[in-house]
């Protein structure tokens, strides 16, 4: 067992006052994995103070020296791209082919495209008789999740080291190993003391005093909304900009002249994927009432080819649940599901055949859900898909926007321009249209209460940077 017992603050492995520590579990086998270490405020008060002091150093640093930091750190994570994707199946449980391609693979990319973009981003523009620059926000704090660990953390800190940004990260405690692999990388590539720090702990205490903390600039949240409304009210204290990536509950709509076959394979996919632990998980299947009965049987027919199964098996695409606590409140909701009166089309609460061990549950497809239930209400974050039959397109838009949430959406239909139209009217911040993939260069994030800011892309960049506007007389 891999333990550790440092965090990474102004350029050491330091050993906290405490001697609290976060088991990690793999929640295939149930075992414990390894600890890292519940750190204090007082930590994070000296990972803050880091930051802060290498913050002028680091924001003068010229953009082509940013970008060679950002290299040398892709060039680490390249060399250990399958320790990290076995390392996150590990803690997470998601299947190891998708791992590497997504858990491993995603964070790659998105350094890539910022090393990219570094190359021809305009930091200086003229408007009239002004000079406008656009210079580092200071002292960023990113709060990560754990269902895609590294990725989550790399689409805050490539765009906040690459803005000029100094960044005191805390990964979830529950997927926080990826996050220790990531700080070795950086401290062999280099990066100046304080530029970057690892602080794990529990989110109450040391991710409270991190955004409330008067040193921060800038907070980058991802998670639950429970947690993001909380940062943000602390964050309020010293006026503090915040972005918010939070929960979903995202619709597939698919309309009356789609390929349905496609587009009902695709919407399982895109729910069950990770075991649907995905903030962008498209949840509810809407499809005309005349379409109904072919979508449910095409849907279950879809699920049956997720059986759950060993993560570490190349063949598996359904891993477990991350915990027993995520597995409770996914059965829980399959309870209040069939309670509520929808129809179990497939899948359910009990545990899955064969599975002795390991947080499993089965791939689970609800029909003749309606809008007021809660499975059609609430994030699951399990792998639930629920079907709604709309009478028209109309309804389809309504029932689509009819949530708290906003952050995904899917259009399918024959007719692109008829595709296109309802994805203008859909709330949500990325629209997937006829199985679009995923852009990376594209922004990333919500409206309503998935939150608000932008990931990924130019965007993204520009969520770490401050505008100064100079005049000069004429
Ligand atoms: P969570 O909110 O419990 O934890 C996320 C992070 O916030 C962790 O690091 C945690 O320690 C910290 N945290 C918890 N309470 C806090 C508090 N009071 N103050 C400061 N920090 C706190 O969420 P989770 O269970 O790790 O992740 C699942 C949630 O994340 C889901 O709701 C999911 O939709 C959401 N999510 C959103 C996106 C997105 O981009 N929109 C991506 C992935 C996950």
């Amino acid at each position: 067992m891999h333990e550790h017992d440092r965090l990474y603050i102004d350029g050491h492995w330091y050993a906290p006052v405490g001697k609290q520590y976060f088991s990690v579990s793999n929640p295939a086998t149930e075992a414990v994995i390894s600890r890292v270490p519940a750190a204090t405020p007082v930590e994070a008060g000296q990972a803050v103070s880091a930051a802060r002091t290498a913050a002028e150093a680091w924001r003068r640093t010229p953009v082509a020296e940013r970008a060679a930091y950002l290299t040398r750190i892709h060039q680490g994570l390249t060399a250990r791209a399958e320790e990290i994707a076995r390392t996150i199946t590990g803690e997470v449980g998601m299947p190891i082919k998708l791992s590497r391609r997504i858990q491993a693979g995603l964070p790659l990319a998105v350094l890539e495209s910022y090393i990219t973009l570094l190359g021809n981003y305009a930091f200086e523009e003229r408007i009239g008789n002004s000079l406008v620059v656009k210079e580092p926000a200071g002292v960023a704090v990113c709060i990560t999740p754990w269902n895609y660990p590294l990725h989550q953390v790399i689409a805050k800190l490539a765009p906040a080291l690459a803005a000029g940004c100094t960044v005191v990260l805390k990964p979830s405690e529950v997927a926080p190993l990826s996050a220790f692999i990531l700080a070795e990388v950086i401290h062999e590539a280099g990066l100046p003391p304080g530029v970057f720090n690892l602080i794990t702990g529990s989110g109450e205490s040391v991710g409270e005093h991190l955004a409330g903390h008067p040193d921060v600039d800038l907070v980058s949240f991802t998670g639950s909304l429970r947690a993001g409304r909380r940062v943000a009210e602390l964050a309020a204290g010293t006026v503090k900009r915040v972005t918010l990536e939070l929960g979903g509950k995202s619709a597939a709509v698919i309309l009356d002249d789609a390929d349905l076959p496609t587009a009902v394979k695709t919407t399982v996919g895109a729910c069950f994927i990770n075991s649907g632990q995905t903030c962008t998980a498209h949840t509810r299947l809407l499809v005309p009432e005349q379409l109904y009965q072919e979508a449910a049987a095409l849907a279950v027919a879809a699920a049956s080819a997720y059986a759950p199964g060993d993560p570490l098996d190349e063949q598996v695409r359904l891993g477990p649940l991350v915990s027993a606590a995520q597995r409770e409140r996914v059965r829980d909701y399959i309870r209040q599901g069939v309670a509520e009166g929808a129809e179990l089309l497939t899948g359910g609460a009990e545990a899955p055949d064969g599975l002795t061990s390991g947080f499993y549950i089965r791939p689970t497809v609800f029909g003749r859900v309606t809008p007021n239930m809660t499975i059609a209400r609430e994030e699951i974050f399990g792998p639930v898909l629920s079907i709604m039959a709309c009478r028209d397109e109309e309804e389809a838009v309504r029932i689509a926007n009819g949530t708290a949430y906003g952050l995904a959406a899917a259009v399918w239909s024959g007719d692109p321009q008829r595709a296109e139209r309802v994805a203008r009217r859909l709330r949500a911040g990325q629209v997937d249209i006829n199985g679009g993939s995923f852009n990376l260069l594209a922004p990333f994030g919500g409206c309503k209460q998935s939150g608000y800011g932008r990931e990924l892309g130019a965007y993204g960049l520009e969520e770490f940077l401050s505008l100064k506007s100079m005049q000069f007389k004429a």
